[in-house]
């Protein structure tokens, strides 16, 4: 669910959206559709610590990646042993 910046307050701690600060997003979010701009800030609607997504690789969430496709098709086995046996 997206945050709803329109009861975001500037606090001395951050930026805060109901009783959560929210950190500014990184380099890496940039083209993302999650970005949302308050009090001239950019932030995330879907995480408080963008960066803290990046930490481990991709966002999951980001919009502007392309993701692979990992794996190859899938052969079914008893098809293959038959081709082989046919010699195709
Ligand atoms: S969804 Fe991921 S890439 Fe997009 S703004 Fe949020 S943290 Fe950044």
């Amino acid at each position: 669910m997206a945050v709803d910046f329109s009861n975001a307050v500037r606090t001395d701690k951050g930026v805060q959206v109901a009783g959560i600060i929210m950190q500014e997003i990184i380099d890496k979010c940039e083209g993302c559709n999650r970005i949302q701009e308050f009090d001239g800030s950019k932030f995330c609607n879907t995480y408080p610590q963008p960066a803290a997504k990046w930490r481990l690789g991709d966002c999951n969430f980001a919009t502007h990646i392309a993701r692979e496709v990992k794996g190859k098709a899938k052969i079914n086995p008893l098809k293959a042993s038959k081709r082989v046996a046919k010699g195709k």
